[in-house]
């Protein structure tokens, strides 16, 4: 199993290869050269496997230069049930009807990022230690992703994280999430300024190519193949927990901003999964339920990205569609090329002659949920069923509720806890979310940050100041 690039300008590559890249050197992104296929047979020889070796077979159909063994030794430490609350890792939890969550917020900071980098940190950790080589992880976050690898990649040998967050920006949880961090290798950087300005820092640094090699950069950010592939899993899992017998199907909703999500639910269904429909729920930045209703791409700058309730969602430039359009457009790289460039120099391109295609061939459809929708589902949920559900999540809910069908179970991904987004809860309940017992003491820890202006240059002194070699 080789990967290319969506513009077709990469000479093939190997999983490990591009575990430690970020885009290709052509602009686009990583892509497995075929996708393998998984039969009705195969899928039901799975369904008494617990999570981890689930992962494991998954996983090894995109794998082929980790030895099986060592792979299965990840996936094992990367889903172990004492890193999440449920024994089952994913729980599936029933709400009306035929519709159900699916537990994916289980992990170390109450988010589905978790998921995925679980298994990344093991794996960085893994291939670092082969190549006996070193990585200084430079981010930047909003909330979810920054905490999300700093807990997983806590302590690993070979590697620093430097994570930059926006100033004051962050809920109080979050906030205390990843700065009461106390390991060596973990640096929190609040910069003075907004999540895009500490972006484009990000990007100002990883583009000086000198600086990068020199300081070893790496990123985990959402274009990442690796956290694609490691989301496939949960897809595979979801479907083995709703079904009893081969040929079911089964249809997601995803709550949706970066496209990382719900690709690899597109990915699993293309690799034979039983999927009904992929369900794409947006809140009030609604760039890609536009896509899928009109078949026109138009991405919106930051004056018109909304400030929303659900806000790891307040995206409008989502970078992993590349990799959906790149199979719509049956693979064709210079297809791919030609349609970026058109977008960078009128700022939109139009598929509208494809849309038939978008539910019949790839069960794509769209709904956008709003503030008042938020709160509302996440309102009558709790009083109805006594279950309490985040804002993102709540997106989900109410989009799925005009899809469901009949006999069809329809799982909604949970992508965080309602603890973490606490402040919309009060709104929508009255009161406070419940925070899980273990981090009931978290916001009272001594916090560990660096406090600085928003200057490309002051960031690149503290990393040559304390980056790892
Ligand atoms: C990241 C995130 C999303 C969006 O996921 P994408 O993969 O970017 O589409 C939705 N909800 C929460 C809570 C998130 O952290």
């Amino acid at each position: 199993m080789n990967y290319v690039s969506t513009r077709g300008g990469m000479a093939p590559q190997a999983f490990s290869d591009i575990l430690l890249e970020g885009l290709a050197p052509d602009g686009g992104l990583a892509v497995p050269q075929a996708l393998p296929r998984i039969d009705a047979a195969t899928l039901e020889s799975w369904r008494g496997l617990a999570y981890a070796d689930l992962a494991f077979e998954v996983l090894s159909r995109f794998v082929s230069d980790i030895a099986p063994e060592d792979l299965r030794r990840l996936t094992r430490a990367a889903y172990q049930p004492s890193s999440f609350k449920s024994a089952d890792i994913v729980p599936l939890k029933p709400l009306d009807g035929s519709m159900a969550l699916l537990g994916l917020s289980e992990g170390p900071t109450l988010a589905f990022k978790d998921m995925a980098m679980q298994f990344l940190g093991q794996a960085f950790e893994y291939v670092l230690g082969k190549r006996g080589a070193t990585l200084n992880i430079l981010g930047a976050t909003s909330g979810d992703t920054g905490s999300a690898a700093e807990y997983a990649l806590r302590g690993k040998k070979g590697v620093a994280v430097f994570m930059l967050s926006p100033h004051g920006r962050m809920s109080a949880f979050q906030r205390a999430q990843m700065y009461s961090l106390q390991d060596h290798n973990i640096y929190n950087i609040a910069v003075r300024g907004v999540f895009d300005q500490a972006q484009d820092i990000v990007k100002t640094l990883a583009g000086d190519l000198e600086f990068k090699s020199h300081m070893r950069l790496g990123a985990v950010n959402s274009i990442n193949w690796a956290r694609i592939a490691a989301q496939v899993v949960y897809y595979f899992w979801g479907w083995l927990r709703a079904t009893r017998g081969p040929g079911q199907q089964v249809s997601f909703t995803v709550p949706s901003g970066n496209f990382g999500n719900i690709l690899s639910g597109h990915i699993a269904r293309s690799m034979g999964l039983p999927v009904r429909r992929l369900v794409l729920a947006t809140n009030e930045n609604n760039v890609l339920e536009e896509f899928f209703r009109t078949g026109v791409y138009s991405p919106r700058g930051p004056e018109q990205t909304y400030a929303t309730s659900s806000p790891s969602m307040d995206i409008s430039r989502a970078s992993n569609f590349e990799r959906f359009v790149y199979d719509l457009v049956g693979q064709d790289g210079n297809r791919v090329k030609a349609l970026w460039a058109q977008m960078v120099k009128t700022g939109r391109f139009d598929l509208s002659a494809e849309r038939p295609r978008f539910e019949s061939e790839f069960g794509f459809v769209a709904g956008k949920s709003s503030h008042a929708d938020r709160l509302d589902t996440i309102r009558s949920t709790f009083e109805s069923k006594g279950v309490l559900m985040d804002p993102h999540t709540a997106d989900g809910v109410t989009v799925a509720a005009r899809y469901v069908e009949s006999g069809i179970p329809m799982l909604v991904l949970e992508t965080a806890l309602p603890a973490k987004f606490s402040e919309t809860i009060q709104q929508a309940i009255g009161r406070p979310a419940p925070v899980p017992p273990e981090l009931a003491g978290l916001e009272a820890l001594p916090q560990r940050v660096q406090v600085m202006d928003c200057d490309a240059n002051r960031v690149r002194e503290f990393l040559e100041k304390h980056a790892k070699f």
